[in-house]
C-alpha cells in the first residue's frame, strides 16, 4: 500500500473496475416471523414461512448456476428471524453438503433464541453467525425491543456467549440508528469489553419515511474514531479492514450492495429479486419461481437487468469522482426510495464514503495496523 493516500490519488492504487459479477451469494429469507419488532426493521413483516419445496428449488437452481473459479458459493439465511425457522436451515445445510457442491453458509440473527442445541449445529457445520447487536444495555434496549417493548439485551447476551462456548464463528454486527450513530465509538468499546471479540462489523441505517436518516461525514469520523481506539486492542471493524485489503491488494472492494449482479435474495413466498426490503407483493421487484427453470433466465429478467446496469459509471454525477474505484453508489433501494430511481448515488453514502476514503491512508500506516486476514469471517446485510 502506498504509504499515504487520499481521495485525489485513489486511482493511482491501479484496482481495475468490473462491470459484472455472478450471483455468488443467495440470501434465503427464511421467514417473515420474528419475535422482536424493531421499530427500523426494513424488512416487510410477515408469518410467511419458507417451505420445503421452495428451498429445495431455490437450492437447485442456485447449486446449477456455473460460477468462474475465482468465486465462492455462500447462502445466508435471514429472515425475519431465520432462528424461528431452524429445522428448515438444517434441512438446507444438510441438503447442499449432500450435493458435494463446495459453499458455505452464513447466518444473520438477533441471537435472542440461541441454544446449546442451534450453537451446536452451527458449530458443527461452520455456519459462520453475525448477531444484530445496538449496542450497550441501555442502548439496544432502546431500539431492540420485544412485542411488548421489553429490550431483549439479556437474551442477546446469553446468545452470544453461547455461540462462544461451542465455538461458533461469529461477529457482531453493530446495527446503526438512530439511538446509537453518534455514539459509535462508545457502542464499540462496550461491545467489546462485554464480548471479548475480535472483529465488529456495522450496518447503516436503510431509509424510510420519517425515520431519521444518517450524516455520511459524521457516521465515517465516528467509526474511524472507533477503529482507532480499537487498533490498540487489535480489533477491526470488518468493513474497514476489507477495504484497506482491497487496496494493498489493488481489488475492488466487495460491493456495498450485492443486488445489481453479486446476489439473489429469495422469499418465501417463492419468488427472486435483488433486495429483501421490497413487499413480496410490489411484483415489479420480483421475479416468481414458477416463470423460470434456470437462474441465468431469472437474472435475464426485470428488475435484475435493470439492477444490474446500475454502476458508478454511468451516473452522470460519480463521472469524475476520485473516489469511483472504490465507490458502488451506496444502496440501490435508499436510492429508490429517496429520489425514485436506483440510477442515483446515495448522497448520505456518498459523503460517508468520501470521508473514509481520505482518512483511511493515516489508519492504514498507524503502528497498531495489521491486516486482519485471517479474522475477516465477518459479513454484511
Ligand atoms: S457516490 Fe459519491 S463517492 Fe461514490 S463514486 Fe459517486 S460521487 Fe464518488
Ligand atoms: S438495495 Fe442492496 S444494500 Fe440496499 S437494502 Fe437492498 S440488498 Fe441491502
Amino acid at each position: 500500500m502506498p504509504s499515504s493516500f487520499s481521495l485525489g490519488n485513489v486511482r493511482s492504487v491501479g484496482i481495475t473496475l468490473t462491470e459484472s459479477v455472478s450471483p455468488s451469494t443467495l440470501f434465503l429469507m427464511l421467514t417473515r416471523r420474528c419475535n422482536l419488532d424493531c421499530s427500523y426493521c426494513c424488512v416487510p413483516a410477515g408469518h410467511a414461512k419458507m417451505n420445503w419445496k421452495t428451498a429445495s428449488r431455490v437450492i437447485d437452481l442456485f447449486l446449477e448456476h456455473p460460477l468462474p473459479e475465482s468465486q465462492k458459493r455462500v447462502i445466508r439465511f435471514f429472515g425475519g428471524e431465520p432462528l424461528l425457522a431452524f429445522d428448515i436451515l438444517q434441512k438446507v445445510v444438510e441438503y447442499v453438503e449432500g450435493s458435494g457442491i463446495k459453499c458455505s453458509f452464513a447466518l444473520v440473527t438477533n441471537g435472542t433464541t440461541i441454544d446449546h442445541e442451534k450453537a451446536a449445529f452451527l458449530a458443527k457445520r461452520k455456519v459462520h453467525t453475525a448477531v444484530s447487536v445496538d449496542g450497550p444495555r441501555y442502548m439496544h434496549d432502546r431500539g431492540r425491543t420485544y412485542k411488548n417493548g421489553k429490550g431483549s439485551f439479556r437474551e442477546v447476551a446469553n446468545g452470544i456467549h453461547i455461540l462462544q462456548k461451542h465455538n461458533v464463528m461469529h461477529c457482531i454486527t453493530l446495527t446503526l440508528q438512530k439511538h446509537n450513530i453518534h455514539q459509535i465509538s462508545v457502542a464499540m468499546d462496550k461491545l467489546l469489553k462485554d464480548f471479548k471479540v475480535t472483529s465488529l462489523s456495522y450496518s447503516l441505517p436503510i431509509y424510510q419515511e420519517g425515520i431519521q436518516y444518517y450524516d455520511g461525514e459524521e457516521v465515517a469520523k465516528e467509526l474511524l474514531e472507533a477503529q482507532f481506539r480499537l487498533l490498540q486492542k487489535g480489533v477491526f471493524i470488518a468493513e474497514l479492514s476489507a477495504l484497506i485489503l482491497s487496496l494493498v491488494r489493488g481489488k475492488t472492494p466487495p460491493p456495498y450492495c450485492g443486488g445489481t449482479g453479486g446476489h439473489v435474495v429469495a422469499i418465501p413466498e417463492g419468488k427472486l429479486g435483488p433486495c429483501y426490503c421490497f413487499s413480496p407483493d410490489e411484483d415489479v421487484y420480483w421475479v416468481d419461481l414458477r416463470r423460470v427453470s434456470t437462474l441465468s433466465e431469472a437474472l435475464q429478467k426485470n428488475p435484475f437487468i435493470e439492477w444490474a446496469s446500475r454502476s458508478v459509471l454511468t451516473m452522470a454525477r460519480c463521472k469524475n469522482c476520485p473516489a469511483i474505484q472504490l465507490c458502488d453508489g451506496g444502496c440501490p433501494f435508499n436510492s429508490l426510495r429517496k429520489y425514485g430511481t436506483i440510477y442515483k448515488p446515495d448522497d448520505n453514502y456518498c459523503a460517508f464514503i468520501k470521508t473514509l476514503i481520505r482518512n483511511l491512508g493515516e489508519l492504514g500506516t498507524s503502528p497498531n495496523f495489521q491486516i486482519p486476514i485471517h479474522r475477516r469471517y465477518c459479513i454484511r446485510v
